[in-house]
């Protein structure tokens, strides 16, 4: 295992540089005894979490016991928060599949995403107005189903309850309160719409709704973006938390949200002096540990927060920095990206470019001594998304699973998706698997989850 997770070697011909390169990133290369330590702690955290014993996974039923059957019809719209920006979408389906979808998108300025939770659910609802406005459908009655991007309790398909916010949002005055219950209010308040909340979900929830309608197989889904998720399809007699009435469930969908994976300290081990720095600067500390350690909003931080320290040994850029270096977030996680883009490729162009648009002077050296940093991070990031894939591939009870992967880090780093593959593969041996891409969840699969809801409320209250 050793060998097969370990990234090529750093080529530098100065052996003192290379030497504190080595030393500085020793923690961030994971050793195969810890690979394995880490895969039996996820699978135990997930074990205790959905028995409802103290986890940092929680595990969340979302309350949504089946899959599109082909017979969605009608018009529902869709909202998409989790990002900076807002989205609102109309969704017309018939037999199951979309023939129409018209989107429009709303920037959620900083001090909205900051500030007072009713502005924020104002903002949303004027938006939908805006937008209910502009498609002429004033008068019309339209299901909504609502991707709500973060950790929420859910006690029903139309009930979460945010337990704390993460990525870019901070609006301490909604955790605690239903999301759903919030945005119905500020819809009402209005009053000049005739839009009806069925759902709210998770977007990776909606990315394995929209990646079942791609591929019968899937029943995992995952998102790489700008923060990190999964969610799978479990036996419903394994859960426990469920609130009201059961209809004689089979399976369904569990939110893990594995961001949090490590906030009881369980991962511990091998969180490094770095990752503490990055802990530090973000907007809520000492929470979603695996989160910034994988996504996008943090990787490029990771590796700014090692640059700097090398800069300060005088290993990188003759030991001079930038302003701009200095600066939490200026290093991207596309910055990462695109420097990873020159090692596949075996190229060195965007390297070159990115440590201009930093101000920074370079070397020959400095800038392969970044690509291995760039690699050495990433390469941490696919095998712990790997590991804890392939904890949940053993759990299910199939024989071969597709896996719906969305979000930007997945789609624009150009090699995770082939180590995700390796890994996997590597540690799950006995699985057959495919991951697909499948775009969009927040949006189709929120249509979609509300035309479940729809059908659901329709057969029980017969
Ligand atoms: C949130 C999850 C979400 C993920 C991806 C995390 O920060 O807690 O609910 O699925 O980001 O958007
Ligand atoms: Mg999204």
């Amino acid at each position: 295992l050793d060998s097969a997770i370990r990234v090529k070697p750093l080529q530098l011909a100065d052996s003192w540089k290379k030497q504190q390169v080595e030393d500085a990133l020793k923690k961030i290369h994971l050793t195969g005894a810890q690979v394995l330590r880490i895969k039996e702690v996820f699978h135990s955290e997930v074990e205790r979490g959905i028995h409802e014993q103290p986890s940092s996974l929680q595990m969340e039923n979302t309350y949504i016991p089946e899959l599109p059957n082909g017979t969605e019809e009608g018009m529902f719209l869709a909202l998409d928060l989790g990002g900076t920006n807002f989205r609102v979408i109309l969704l017309e389906l018939s037999n199951g599949a979309l023939i129409r979808e018209n989107v429009k998108r709303y920037h959620i300025r900083e001090e909205l995403r900051l500030g007072c939770g009713e502005r924020l659910f104002d903002f949303l609802a004027e938006c939908v107005s805006d937008f209910v406005r502009s498609q002429n459908l004033g008068g019309t009655r339209l299901p909504l189903g609502f991707t709500f991007s973060f950790p929420m309790i859910q006690k029903g398909l139309d009930v979460g309850i945010l337990l704390t916010w993460t990525k870019s949002f901070n609006c301490p005055s909604v955790v605690g309160r239903d999301a759903v219950q919030m945005l119905r209010e500020a819809i009402n308040r209005r009053g000049d719409t005739h839009v009806e909340v069925l759902a709210v979900l998770n977007d990776t929830t909606g990315t394995l709704i929209q990646g079942a309608v791609l591929d019968k197989k899937t029943a995992i889904a995952l998102i790489l973006g700008t923060g990190s998720n999964a969610c799978y399809i479990e036996r419903a007699d394994r859960v426990q938390h469920w609130e009201g009435q059961r209809h004689g469930e089979k399976e369904v969908i569990i939110d893990i949200e594995w961001g949090a994976f490590g906030d009881n300290g369980v991962l511990d081990f091998i969180k490094t002096d770095y990752d503490r720095k990055v802990d530090e600067n973000s907007l809520i500390t000492n929470s979603f540990t695996f989160e910034k350690y994988i996504s996008g909003k943090y990787l490029g931080e990771i590796v700014r927060v090692i640059v700097v320290k090398l800069v300060e040994d005088c290993v990188l850029f003759g030991g001079t920095v930038s302003d701009a270096l200095l600066t939490t977030g200026a290093f991207t996680t596309s910055f990462v990206s695109l420097i990873e883009q020159d090692t596949v490729g075996n190229n060195c162009e965007n390297t070159p470019e990115i440590l201009d648009k930093l101000g920074l002077s370079y070397n020959a050296d400095d800038i392969a001594i970044m690509k291995y940093i760039c690699e050495t991070v990433s390469n941490r990031a696919a095998l712990l998304v790997s590991i804890c894939t392939a904890t949940l591939l053993e759990r299910l009870d199939r024989p071969d699973t597709t896996i719906a992967v969305d979000g930007s880090l997945y789609k624009y780093h150009p090699r995770l998706k082939s180590w995700m593959n390796k890994y996997i593969h590597l540690l799950a041996p006995e699985k057959k698997f495919k991951l697909l891409l499948a775009e969009d969840g927040s949006g189709k699969g929120a249509g979609l989850v509300a035309a479940i809801a729809l059908r659901l409320k329709q057969r029980f209250s017969q």
